[in-house]
């Protein structure tokens, strides 16, 4: 068995394991990051879509590499059809080519001095009196024992981190994804993204229309709770109902689960953090979690090298990363998952009738948990009786 040492091991090459590793290098600590594929960034498991800030958050420029299309507006369907359109700058963002912006993150991971160690594979935590002290993983067939003074779980929704040290199993609500990247189209409005409501579109989550240029676009749908077939039923009906995409070509599979209850209770013990979809860190009612988790990990990979650096890696000292992920985005996240819970008491007519009367903005607004309460407030002044009605039922249930 072959026996390394480092200050952190990061576990996870995606956006938040690659940032997480990258500042912790550039803070001094030595760092390992570990991917258990071949290849940093494939599969491709996401719609593409980005914001500018998120863009610039991640440190990268939106240059033809890492971006496809540029977004400039966005149309928000109800189940009846009706669209609420949006354009400018509250919308701006982009679908970038997910591949190339997980590998130029990884890149600066290493730059920075992280070694990048892929096709290695996780299996379990190191324990020494209760605290984490490194992982055992897998490659090429054989057992590798890596000790650390802290592990960072970035290793996505089912994160083997996670389970090992005791943070969690699952989280309380999941939704299910499947996705086309469809070829052969020729779209009318390349840089606007659509949204599509409906229990009988997509039960519990929404469909999306995300293009990467007028002949290509990701489309896809997530579903929670209510679903009656498997996604990718709902999704062949979607693709079927729309002319659009009668002579799509299908240029990619994917799908995945993203876990929309919110953040974890738990998200450091001694020796362990855990950032990104590994922690529940992502926008529950879009499902976005690229920008949270590039930030995420920063944050975790600026405080694990502190902490490595002095010693001092008790849960306590590590809690600074929650607190300063919190103040950045603990709200923002808390509250979308509310709308989230307010948006189950609609039914498809109830949509409709939310649809006659919520702006472009305010949907933004809700979805992305920004300024929830005042934009209620707003919508209820002019919202019919039946809307009216349930949204104070829910206010008034502190949420519940
Ligand atoms: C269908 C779909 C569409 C989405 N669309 C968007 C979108 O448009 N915009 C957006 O912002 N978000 C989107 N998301 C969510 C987004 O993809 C995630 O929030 C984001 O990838 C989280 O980044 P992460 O680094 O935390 O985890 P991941 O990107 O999941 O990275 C985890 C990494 O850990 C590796 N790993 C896992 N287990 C181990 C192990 N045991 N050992 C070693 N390595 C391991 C994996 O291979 C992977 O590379 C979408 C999600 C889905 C499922």
């Amino acid at each position: 068995m072959r026996r390394l040492r480092y200050n952190v091991v990061v576990v996870g090459a995606g956006p938040s394991g690659s940032s997480a590793a990258r500042a912790a290098a550039e803070r001094g600590a030595s760092v390992l990051l570990l991917e258990e594929h071949r290849e940093v960034g494939l599969p491709i498991q996401c719609a593409e879509g980005l914001s500018e800030r998120g863009l610039r958050d991640a440190g990268l420029k939106p240059t033809g590499e890492v971006v496809s299309q540029r977004i400039t507006g966005v149309k928000v369907y109800a189940p009846n059809g009706r669209f609420i359109s949006l354009r400018g700058s509250d919308w701006v963002g982009y679908t970038i080519n997910r591949d190339v912006f997980d590998r130029m993150l990884a890149e600066k991971a290493v730059d920075a001095g992280a070694e990048l160690m892929t096709a290695t594979r996780v299996r379990g935590v190191l324990r020494e009196d209760g605290a984490v002290k490194g992982v055992y993983a897998t490659r090429d067939g054989r057992t590798l024992k890596i000790e650390a003074d802290i592990v960072i779980g970035a290793d996505g929704y089912a994160s083997t981190v996670r389970r090992a040290s005791g943070l969690g199993r699952w989280f309380p609500d999941v939704v299910t994804c499947a996705e086309f990247r469809l070829g052969n189209l020729s779209l009318d409005e390349p840089e606007v993204n659509e949204f599509y409501f409906g229990r009988e579109v997509a039960p519990g989550g929404y469909a999306w229309v995300f293009p990467k240029s007028s002949e290509v676009a990701n489309v896809g749908l997530g579903v929670r709770k209510y679903h009656k077939a498997p996604p990718i039923v709902y999704l062949k009906r979607f693709i079927d109902s729309d002319p659009r995409f009668k002579n799509a070509e299908i240029l990619m599979v994917m799908g995945g689960v993203t876990p929309v209850s919110g953040i974890l209770r738990r998200i450091v013990d001694d020796g362990v953090m855990l950032v990104g979809d590994a922690a529940g860190e992502l926008i529950p009612c879009t499902g976005a979690g690229v920008h949270s988790g590039v930030v995420a990990g920063r944050i975790a990979g600026e405080v694990a090298a502190e902490a490595a650096l002095e010693g001092a890696v008790s849960a306590g000292r590590l809690e600074e990363y929650v607190r300063r992920f919190e103040a950045e985005w603990g709200k923002r996240i808390r509250d979308s998952r509310r709308v989230v819970e307010m948006l189950d008491r609609f039914s498809d007519e109830d949509l409709n009738l939310l649809a006659e009367v919520i702006t472009g903005d305010e949907i933004v607004a809700l979805a992305n948990g920004v300024n929830v309460s005042r934009v209620l407030a707003r919508i209820l002044r002019r919202a019919p009786l039946k809307v009216v009605r349930l949204i104070t039922a829910y206010l008034r249930g502190g949420g519940r």
